[in-house]
């Protein structure tokens, strides 16, 4: 009968995680006891932590009947962790679980609940955050410009958590594209979806994304995603362009009507406008070649062709075969 349920694959990428992984792993081996209408497997991809991380993980992923652990040779940052997973999880359906808790683990067996009805990609949205206000607000302001420049891909306010089948996983994982935003490209494979909403909570301990590393971290989902910034170089351009050229107009008209004795005691006054115009136009420039440069700095990653991360360690353990 064992092989007749089919395999979940859990994938948690780990940073810095140790005094998290005692409550993970009980949480997350809870679960396993609690749903055994599918057999479960634990990827964990230790993303170069200095913690110890990689010391006490074995000891939280022995709780799941079949695991594995991949170990960063450094840290190669969330996505890559979360990719890596996805290359080496065998599971019918992948999940990605953050290590902190702040996505409950007993919500994955109603993600698995809407895959086995039918849905190839289930997001997990989140109707409340537990996190400070200046980050809360960072979040709703990239959730909300994500959406407008990509096109409503997927439910606002879902991230990471979610469940893949193994149809989208093994398309995503061919994907060669670097710095690459997994939970959006999920929804992009354009399957069935479906999705299960929940409460994130506080991060249960550490430090999370520092508030510079997630400004980045928006900023390299919303280039990965939209190449609306560059339109909207094209399209700032054209609005100047017009604006230049009446009030141009204007200026030229006002000169050829005074050589015919109109605007006589028209006073010369335009220093404030020389000025202004030419800051704004100095800056308007200066932004539009860095919106530029992101762009080529993308492009110059994909040519040099590197490996999104490197593996220094790999081990796994199946309990059903002792
Ligand atoms: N993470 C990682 N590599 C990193 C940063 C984070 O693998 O360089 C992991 C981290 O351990 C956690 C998940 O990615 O499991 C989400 O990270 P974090 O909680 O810092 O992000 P946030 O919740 O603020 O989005
Ligand atoms: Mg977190």
């Amino acid at each position: 009968m064992e092989e007749l349920r089919p395999l979940v694959s859990i994938v948690t990428p780990l940073f810095n995680e140790a005094e998290n992984l005692d409550a993970l792993g009980s949480r997350l081996g809870a679960v396993f006891e609690a749903n055994k209408d599918v057999s479960w497997e634990w990827v964990a991809v230790d993303d170069g932590s200095s913690d110890g991380t990689a010391l006490r993980l074995k000891d939280a992923l022995v709780r799941a009947p079949r695991w594995q652990m991949i170990r960063f040779s450094r840290n190669f940052g969330q996505q890559a962790a979360l990719r890596a997973g996805l290359a080496s999880a065998s599971g019918d359906a992948v999940i990605f679980l953050d290590a902190d808790l702040q996505d409950p683990p007993e919500v994955i067996p109603e993600l698995v609940v809407k895959w086995k009805a039918g849905a190839q990609v289930v997001f997990a949205a989140r109707r409340s955050r537990g996190e400070t206000f200046p980050r809360r607000l960072l979040i709703t302001l990239f959730h909300s410009g994500f959406q407008i420049l990509a096109g409503r891909i997927m439910p606002q306010d879902s991230g990471n958590f979610g469940l893949c089948d193994r149809e989208v996983a093994d398309i995503l994982r061919k994907l060669p594209e670097h710095d690459a935003f997994l939970p959006a490209l999920r929804a992009w494979t354009g399957f069935e979806t479906a999705t299960v909403e929940y409460d994130r909570a506080a991060r249960l301990s550490g430090k999370g994304l520092s508030f510079s590393r997630l400004v980045g971290f928006a900023w390299n989902a919303v280039t990965a995603f939209s190449d609306a910034p560059l339109r909207l170089i094209f399209l700032s351009g054209l609005v100047i362009s017009a604006l230049s050229f009446t009030y141009g107009s204007v200026l030229l008209a006002q000169r050829i009507l005074q050589f015919f004795g109109f605007f006589k005691d028209l006073e010369v006054l335009g220093f404030t406008t020389v000025a202004v115009a030419v800051f704004f136009m100095g800056g308007v420039q200066l932004l539009s070649i860095g919106i530029i440069g992101e762009y080529l700095a993308r492009v110059y990653r994909e040519v040099k062709g590197r490996p999104h991360f490197i593996v220094s360690k790999r081990e796994a353990g199946d309990q059903r075969i002792p």
